[in-house]
């Protein structure tokens, strides 16, 4: 079988990994792909947010499979003109990705269908939404419709901060477009969890439970960014808090979709906050597998990755024979000094010899030059995927292997899993 795997990221070469370890596939093709994918795949070039060209580079390789990686091409209509085209596509058409496309879309999804989500309000008028803020309890979060690239959610502790950013969205269009419309939502104080589900329909894998870094400094401090680490199976979600993303979050949310006549096939993504009193309640969703924690949830399924993603891409999914290991995994994402700020391109990255079976590298902004040498191109270069039955072994594991990777400036936070570890001794 030949594979299409569209994007360019950490998650994108994590696929074309899979890809390769499958007894599916014969050949991968990756676009536009990075240097860590040109050594496993035939890397073409491709802007992600066209659909005809994607439609036309996959007849081109004849794929029998195509997986978009990435939220951009599903936002754009990718997966809708791939099946119109008739390939075997994963990922939702544009109607199921306008969960994770409109805020104000979810939101009202969320609360027609009483899924448990924080309360929330959409405006589109200034003065109406100071109105609104100036009535309201703080801390709050406004957050711009569409997608900002993890940069729309402010959390506002004042009334003076909140009227400030609501200025910035609506008034002096910060985010253009994507801020033209605003939900204003509830604070929720609680732990956030990722839970990551392979949806065929009302069929569903539900991935262990998994937590993200998205701060870049230690200690969960310093700027956001776009992940600097994760492991999973993340305890937080206990067997009663499973109970109740299934019974109260995701099979009416699956439902729902029906309902609505759309036959969803690809990755829900469904970021969760659980209560202090173990109640989980929505904070998102995406349309996509997550980036890092893709890395980490590929290695721990029993079946091939490929032939789970095929099946939902026909619709065809079982997931009463899915089966997910009894270990851990952990990624610790290495990044170029400065990111998320301006960071320096174009260093020369020395790997180790060898891996140890239960590690990979998974590159994200690396390139291959002529000479045929790996060197930095963007802000998270890769990360270091490792397995173990226990979440320290997989952090040993993963850090050895991070120390024996060198470039001039690398940076990497030395404390992803601290909250779990903290909590297990
Ligand atoms: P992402 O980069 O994760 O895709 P996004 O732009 O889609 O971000 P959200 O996921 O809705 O936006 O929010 C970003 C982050 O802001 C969340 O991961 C969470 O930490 C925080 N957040 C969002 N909504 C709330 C809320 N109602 N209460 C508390 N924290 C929140």
């Amino acid at each position: 079988m030949k594979v299409l795997v569209i994007g360019s990221g950490g998650r994108e070469h994590s696929l074309v990994i899979a890809c390769r370890k499958s007894p599916l596939v014969d050949e991968i093709i990756a676009a536009p792909g990075n240097g860590g994918m040109a050594m496993d795949a035939q890397c073409r070039p491709l802007d992600v947010n066209d659909s005809d060209a994607i439609v036309a580079l996959a007849h081109e390789v004849a794929a029998d499979l195509v997986i978009v990686g990435p939220e951009a091409p599903l936002a754009v209509g990718a997966a809708d003109a791939l099946r119109a085209a008739g390939f075997d596509t994963y990922g939702p058409g544009l109607d199921g990705a306008r969960l994770e496309a409109s805020k104000n879309f979810t939101k009202k999804f969320l609360i027609d269908n009483q899924i448990p989500t924080a309360w929330g309000e959409k405006f589109t008028d200034f003065a109406l939404a100071v109105d609104y803020l100036r009535r309201s309890e703080y801390p709050l979060v406004i957050k711009a419709d569409g997608l900002a690239a993890g940069k729309g959610v402010l959390i506002c502790q004042t009334f003076e901060e909140a009227e400030r950013g609501a200025q910035e969205m609506l008034v002096k269009n910060a985010f253009g477009e994507a801020g033209q419309e605003i939900l204003i939502e509830e604070f929720m104080d609680g732990e956030e969890a990722s839970i990551m589900l392979m949806v065929s329909g009302e069929d569903y894998i539900m991935l262990p439970a998994s937590q993200d870094h998205k701060r870049a400094g230690e200690g969960d401090t310093g700027l956001n960014t776009g992940g600097m680490g994760a492991y999973a199976p993340a305890a937080v979600v206990n067997n009663t808090v499973e109970k109740k993303v299934r019974e109260e979050i995701i099979i009416p949310t699956l439902r729902a979709l029906k309902k609505d006549g759309i036959d969803y096939r690809g990755t829900l993504y469904v970021g969760i906050m659980v209560m202090p009193d173990g109640q989980p309640k929505v904070v998102e969703f995406n349309v996509r597998f997550g980036d890092p924690e893709c890395q980490i949830l590929l290695p721990l399924l029993e079946q091939d990755p490929v032939q789970l993603i095929l099946d939902c891409a026909r619709g065809e999914l079982k997931p009463e024979t899915v089966r997910v290991k009894d270990e851990y995994a952990m990624i610790v994402v290495m990044a170029a000094g400065g990111y998320p700020d301006a960071y320096r391109k174009g260093d020369v990255i020395s790997f180790p010899a060898q891996l140890p079976d239960n590690v990979s590298i998974v590159h994200a902004g690396t390139k291959r030059t002529d000479a045929g040498e790996i060197v930095t191109a963007g802000g998270r270069v890769l990360g270091v995927v490792a397995t173990g039955n226990t979440l320290k072994a997989a952090q040993d594991e993963a850090y050895s292997i991070v120390r024996m990777i060198s470039w001039a400036d690398a940076y990497f936070r030395r404390d992803i899993g601290w909250r779990q570890l903290e909590r297990e001794s």
